[in-house]
């Protein structure tokens, strides 16, 4: 029979996908030992299901009041007991954390008997009625749907009457008052009552959960961090524990490590007197934890024993919640915590020091996406001037955009292509869409467990929160400064989260100290630690990955760059780029000229040019294989614009005066070779077939360039490419041309050429052709560029504008499947391509060279497909090293 509800000491920590990521950690904490407040777990499972027929899975409400039977049996009290009280809190965990994006109700089991109760047994008639009141207002809008606008506006009402400058300053009876008031209004909105049973308000709270995994902010979250659709969110519920009760009594956030830095020790913030929600939300300011050890020391110190039985039983930094209830310390939450990616690369080399870790494990423990972040620019502080206010370094990374004030304005800005830095007093889970829009985000309050700070942190975003110094007025759209100082919208802000620090204007970035250590070797003391940490990872990933890593490049100073970051050769140089420029008159030369004579002039004039070009690349990569790639764009890509010359032709003649005759001889030609389709056209190997001379050229500069460099006492390792294969005989046709003028170079010279001849796989037929295509083919290179336009028949230069948000937004696709490598077609492709290519010829060299190459999900499908490497943007190279070797873990 399926159990949807578990008791904590009946779960684990490998029990996520059931428990959902807080079940399984309460349950693990639980099996230790620790102190956590009595409860059980409904599965997701249950969610799901009731998700799929809105209706409650069989059984489950018996399930529930059993456990809560337990939970009842161990506290000698009841829900909701009107002289005592049990109260519960409902909260929503899935399989992966997503920080404030679904429901929780608190302080169920209070009614209009049971908060009479609850005055008596706590002793404070204000605590009892402050949690009712908190009670019907969550409740209210969570479970029964009325604007929580309406509910804030009738607390403010009262606060004005009583004239009371905060909540603090209600008495019991205002509080009383005011639940009268929220009862009212929910009436009003719903004409229904808000419900006296303690077991109704349980049952509904759990389903409300339920449903919150489909609201539109959970929605949008999922879909930022690629989380599927169909998990569903299992729900805890557990006994409340009030950290509310007095000096002696807190709630806070902890850390086993700073992770932002990755600094040893416990690390977090503390609010005396308060309740979880009030230290998350920041809109009082916390304390460092070491404050706690002053109000409460023995908590204090339980606190720092328990933080160190979870890192070592967890073996990495995390993160908890925790409250004290009148001295008492009881633990709330944990999980592996989120961290930047300078802690994530310090912390594993830590772990691994202390013993905790493999060095393998090591290499898992951090991504290419995260080294990615390291590699970015920050602000010079030399030029930045006098900073004008200060805040809580809570994420990093540079950045500056205009100030905007609200959400929409972000996202409205952002849309047009501003730049734009989110400013609030404090963030909540509906300015998500803004901070995804913004560039970095600034609060005035709150500490580093902020919601600003925690969600910046894990989408990688710069965050600058607490900023104190900032009066900021969201309604008046501006912010002023400690020294009078207006910043209306739209001024332009510089946002350091790493330093905490805010600029006017647009501040001068530095390079990474992680970006000019991978470029040079050399390491400044202040960042030595980072440095080493990242290193350290890189190394050992080059000893496990099984992948090699190339370097797309086409000029000999991105060769040597690529070949510094670590590249094992070139696996695409895009000669085309070699035509542009000064170059372009010659080329247009060439595809003007009349006859062959003319033509071969043209060429014979580019010859020198293209040699030049590649010994200097050969020399950059002396010894490592450089794969040269024939010409591939369609030719009129080289001549003019076929409207910008028109329109030139028709002012001259407008003018009366006669146009210039190669204007007009260029028109001629360019409206010969227009295509509908170019990139359908006469493009890749087409060319090569119908230009005569053009791949000649091409390979003799190729071949005179290694006799070049082999004379030089060099070791050149060209390989010549053939793009956009179709058909076997394409192929045959170009090989015997290219192996020709080898031969011709070898002879002439009298220095061997050997050059291995391969092609591209980026046409499906290619692809599924590919046994009959390696007959012909010494290596294989994935266009995955191509081959994902042609497999979808989406046109790579068009479709992000036209309607990939459409897709992604109704979810088609996650991601563009021109950035990661979509596995299900395009991999497949790939995944037949290498079968039939390697069993037609064994030991058949493969690599890819599309944008995919550099992207970490793509290498793991590459490395999984049996590839033997990867090519990619020189500055992608050491993310492709890492994720290749984490690939082989
Ligand atoms: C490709 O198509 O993936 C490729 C690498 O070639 P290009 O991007 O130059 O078309
Ligand atoms: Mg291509």
């Amino acid at each position: 029979m399926v159990r949807y509800v578990y008791d904590f000491a009946e779960g684990g920590r490998d029990m996520a996908d059931l428990l959902g990521g807080k079940g399984a950690n309460l349950a693990e904490m639980t099996r230790l030992g620790l102190p956590v407040p009595p409860g059980f777990i409904v599965t997701t499972e249950a969610c799901r299901a009731f998700l799929a027929t809105g209706a409650e899975p069989d059984g489950m409400s018996r399930e529930v009041s059993r456990h809560l039977s337990a939970v009842e049996a161990g506290a000698g009290r009841l829900l909701g007991q009107p002289d005592d009280p049990l109260l519960l809190s409902v909260r929503s965990g899935a399989r992966f954390s997503m920080p404030g994006m679904m429901e929780t109700v608190l302080d169920i089991g209070l009614n209009d008997d049971s908060v009479l109760g609850l005055a008596k047994s706590s002793g404070s008639e204000r605590f009892a009625w402050d949690s009712y009141r908190r009670l019907v207002q969550m409740f209210g809008s969570t479970v029964m749907g009325v604007d929580s606008a309406l509910f804030e506006r009738a607390l403010e009402r009262l606060k004005e009457l009583r004239g009371a400058p905060d909540d603090l300053h209600l008495e019991a009876g205002d509080l009383a008052e005011l639940v009268d008031a929220y009862k009212i209004l929910i009436r009003d909105e719903t004409g229904e009552d808000f419900p006296q049973s303690p077991a109704e308000q349980l049952r509904r709270a759990i389903l409300a959960v339920f449903r919150s995994w489909n609201g539109e902010r959970a929605r949008l979250y999922r879909r930022r961090e690629h989380i599927p659709d169909d998990l569903g969110t299992a729900v805890t519920v557990q006994r409340m524990v009030f950290g509310n009760l007095g000096a002696d009594s807190g709630s806070g956030v902890a850390f086993t490590r700073d992770p932002a830095t990755g600094q040893p020790g416990p690390y977090g913030d503390y609010l005396s007197n308060a309740q979880g929600e009030d230290v998350v939300s920041g809109i009082r300011n916390t304390v460092p934890l070491a404050g706690l050890e002053r109000l409460v020391p023995d908590a204090y110190r339980e606190l720092c024993a328990h933080l160190r039985t979870l890192e070592q039983h967890y073996r990495d930094l995390c993160d908890i919640e925790f409250t004290i209830e009148r001295g008492k310390l009881w633990m709330l939450q944990t999980r592996v915590g989120k961290r930047t990616a300078e802690a994530a690369f310090a912390i594993a080399a830590e772990l691994v020091d202390e013993g905790l870790i493999a060095p393998d494990e090591g290499v898992a423990r951090v991504s290419g996406e995260g080294l990615a972040r390291l590699m970015f620019p920050r602000f010079d502080v030399s030029a930045t001037g006098a900073a004008l206010a200060h805040g809580i370094a809570a994420s990093p990374g540079a950045a500056f955009g205009a100030v905007v004030f609200d959400s929409a304005e972000a996202v409205r800005r952002a849309a047009a292509g501003e730049k734009v830095v989110l400013v609030r007093q404090e963030t909540t889970p509906d300015d998500l869409p803004g901070m995804v829009a913004a560039q970095a985000v600034l609060t005035s309050r709150g500490g580093k467990t902020s919601h600003a700070a925690v969600v910046a942190r894990g989408m990688g975003k710069v965050c600058v929160c607490g900023a104190e110094e900032l009066a900021v007025d969201t309604e008046a759209r501006r912010f002023t400064t400690r020294d009078g100082t207006v910043f209306e919208e739209g001024t332009v802000l510089s946002v350091d989260g790493s330093a905490g620090a805010v600029y006017p204007g647009a501040a001068p970035l530095v390079d990474s100290a992680v970006m000019r250590y991978l470029e040079t070797g050399e390491r400044d003391p202040e960042s030595a630690g980072v440095v080493d940490a990242v290193a350290r990872a890189l190394r050992q990933a080059d000893t496990v990955r099984r992948l090699e890593v190339r370097a797309n490049a086409d000029t000999p100073e991105d060769a040597a760059r690529a070949r510094r970051f670590g590249a094992q050769g070139i696996g695409l140089c895009r000669t085309e780029h070699m035509f542009l420029g000064d170059r372009r008159k010659l080329v247009e030369e060439m595809i003007l000229a009349s006859g062959d004579a003319e033509r071969d002039r043209a060429l014979e004039a580019l010859l020198p040019l293209q040699r030049r070009d590649f010994t200097g690349i050969l020399e950059a990569m002396d010894g490592l294989p450089v794969t040269i790639r024939l010409l591939d764009p369609p030719l009129h890509e080289f001549l003019p614009d076929r409207t910008e010359l028109a329109v030139r032709i028709a002012a001259a003649e407008a003018a009366g005066n006669p146009p210039d005759p190669h204007d007009t001889e260029l028109l001629g030609a360019v409206n010969r070779m227009h295509e509908e389709n170019p990139m359908l056209g006469l493009r890749g190997v087409r060319l090569g077939l119908v230009v005569p001379g053009l791949v000649a050229m091409q390979v003799r500069a190729v071949a005179e360039a290694v006799v070049e460099r082999t004379r030089a006492g060099g070791s050149p390792q060209a390989e010549i490419m053939v793009p956009l294969v179709g058909a076997v005989e394409e192929l045959r046709l170009a090989r015997e041309e290219v192996e020709r003028v080898l031969a011709e170079v070898s002879e002439e010279s009298g220095v061997p050429v050997r050059c291995p001849v391969g092609t591209m796989i980026e046409l499906p037929r290619a692809a599924l052709t590919a046994g009959r295509i390696a007959e012909e083919a010494e290596f294989f290179s994935f266009g995955t560029n191509d081959l994902t336009q042609t497999t979808w028949g989406f046109s790579r230069d068009d479709v992000e504008a036209a309607f990939f948000s459409a897709y992604l937004d109704k979810g088609v696709f996650a991601t563009s499947p021109f950035e990661t490598i979509d596995r299900t077609g395009v991999g497949r492709l790939v995944e037949i391509a290498v079968a039939e290519g390697r069993a037609a010829r064994p030991g058949l060299k493969i690599g890819v060279c599309g944008e995919h190459g550099g992207d970490p999900d793509s290498v793991h499908f590459f490395h999984t497909a049996g590839l033997d490497y990867v090519s990619c943007s020189p500055f992608r190279v050491p993310v492709a090293r890492l994720e290749a070797g984490r690939a082989a873990l």
